[in-house]
């Protein structure tokens, strides 16, 4: 099995850019490729459907909206809360935390009161990748079962 596709694992290479500012986000350059088992919703969808079929040494370039991204940015999700919920720490605009639900960003600090977002960083944002597969090898019927790639890259246990 040579290309991507459901059920293979898949090792890559990438770069993320904003299409609008020309900034990068994320990038594995300077760190061993990404490896994710195809087809088991580890990556966000438009990433794998854009390299379906791309070979070992391939490379392409294309650019996501937000809907086959991390979506649309959710009005619900930016929340007021009193800063006696912060315990110990003292939130400050920009700050990345992590609660019982997931992370979240804070976005200001009013006196008593936080404001805080919950979207994904990057959710609403037009996305541009560039991908270079660096490897595609077939799954194995473990790796199947339990929906994450093994070995170099992938989970150890
Ligand atoms: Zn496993």
């Amino acid at each position: 099995m040579t290309t991507v596709e459901k059920d293979v694992v898949a090792r890559v290479h990438y770069t993320g850019t904003l299409p609008e500012s020309g900034e990068v986000f994320d990038s594995s350059e300077g760190r061993d490729p990404l490896t994710f088992l195809v087809g088991h919703k580890q990556m966000i969808p438009g990433f794998e459907e854009e390299l379906m079929g791309a070979k070992k040494g391939e490379r392409r370039t294309f650019t996501l909206e937000p809907e086959r991204a991390y979506g649309e940015k959710i009005p619900e999700a930016i929340q007021q809360i009193p800063i006696g919920m912060f315990g110990d720490i003292a939130p400050e605009p920009g700050m990345t935390l992590m609660s019982d639900v997931g992370p979240f960003n804070v976005v200001s600090v009013d006196g008593e009161t936080v404001t805080v977002d919950f979207n994904h960083k990057l959710a609403g944002e037009t996305l541009q990748f560039s991908v270079e597969v660096v490897d595609v090898r077939a799954a194995t019927a473990e790796e199947i079962d339990h929906g994450h790639a093994h070995g170099p890259g992938g989970v150890e246990h």
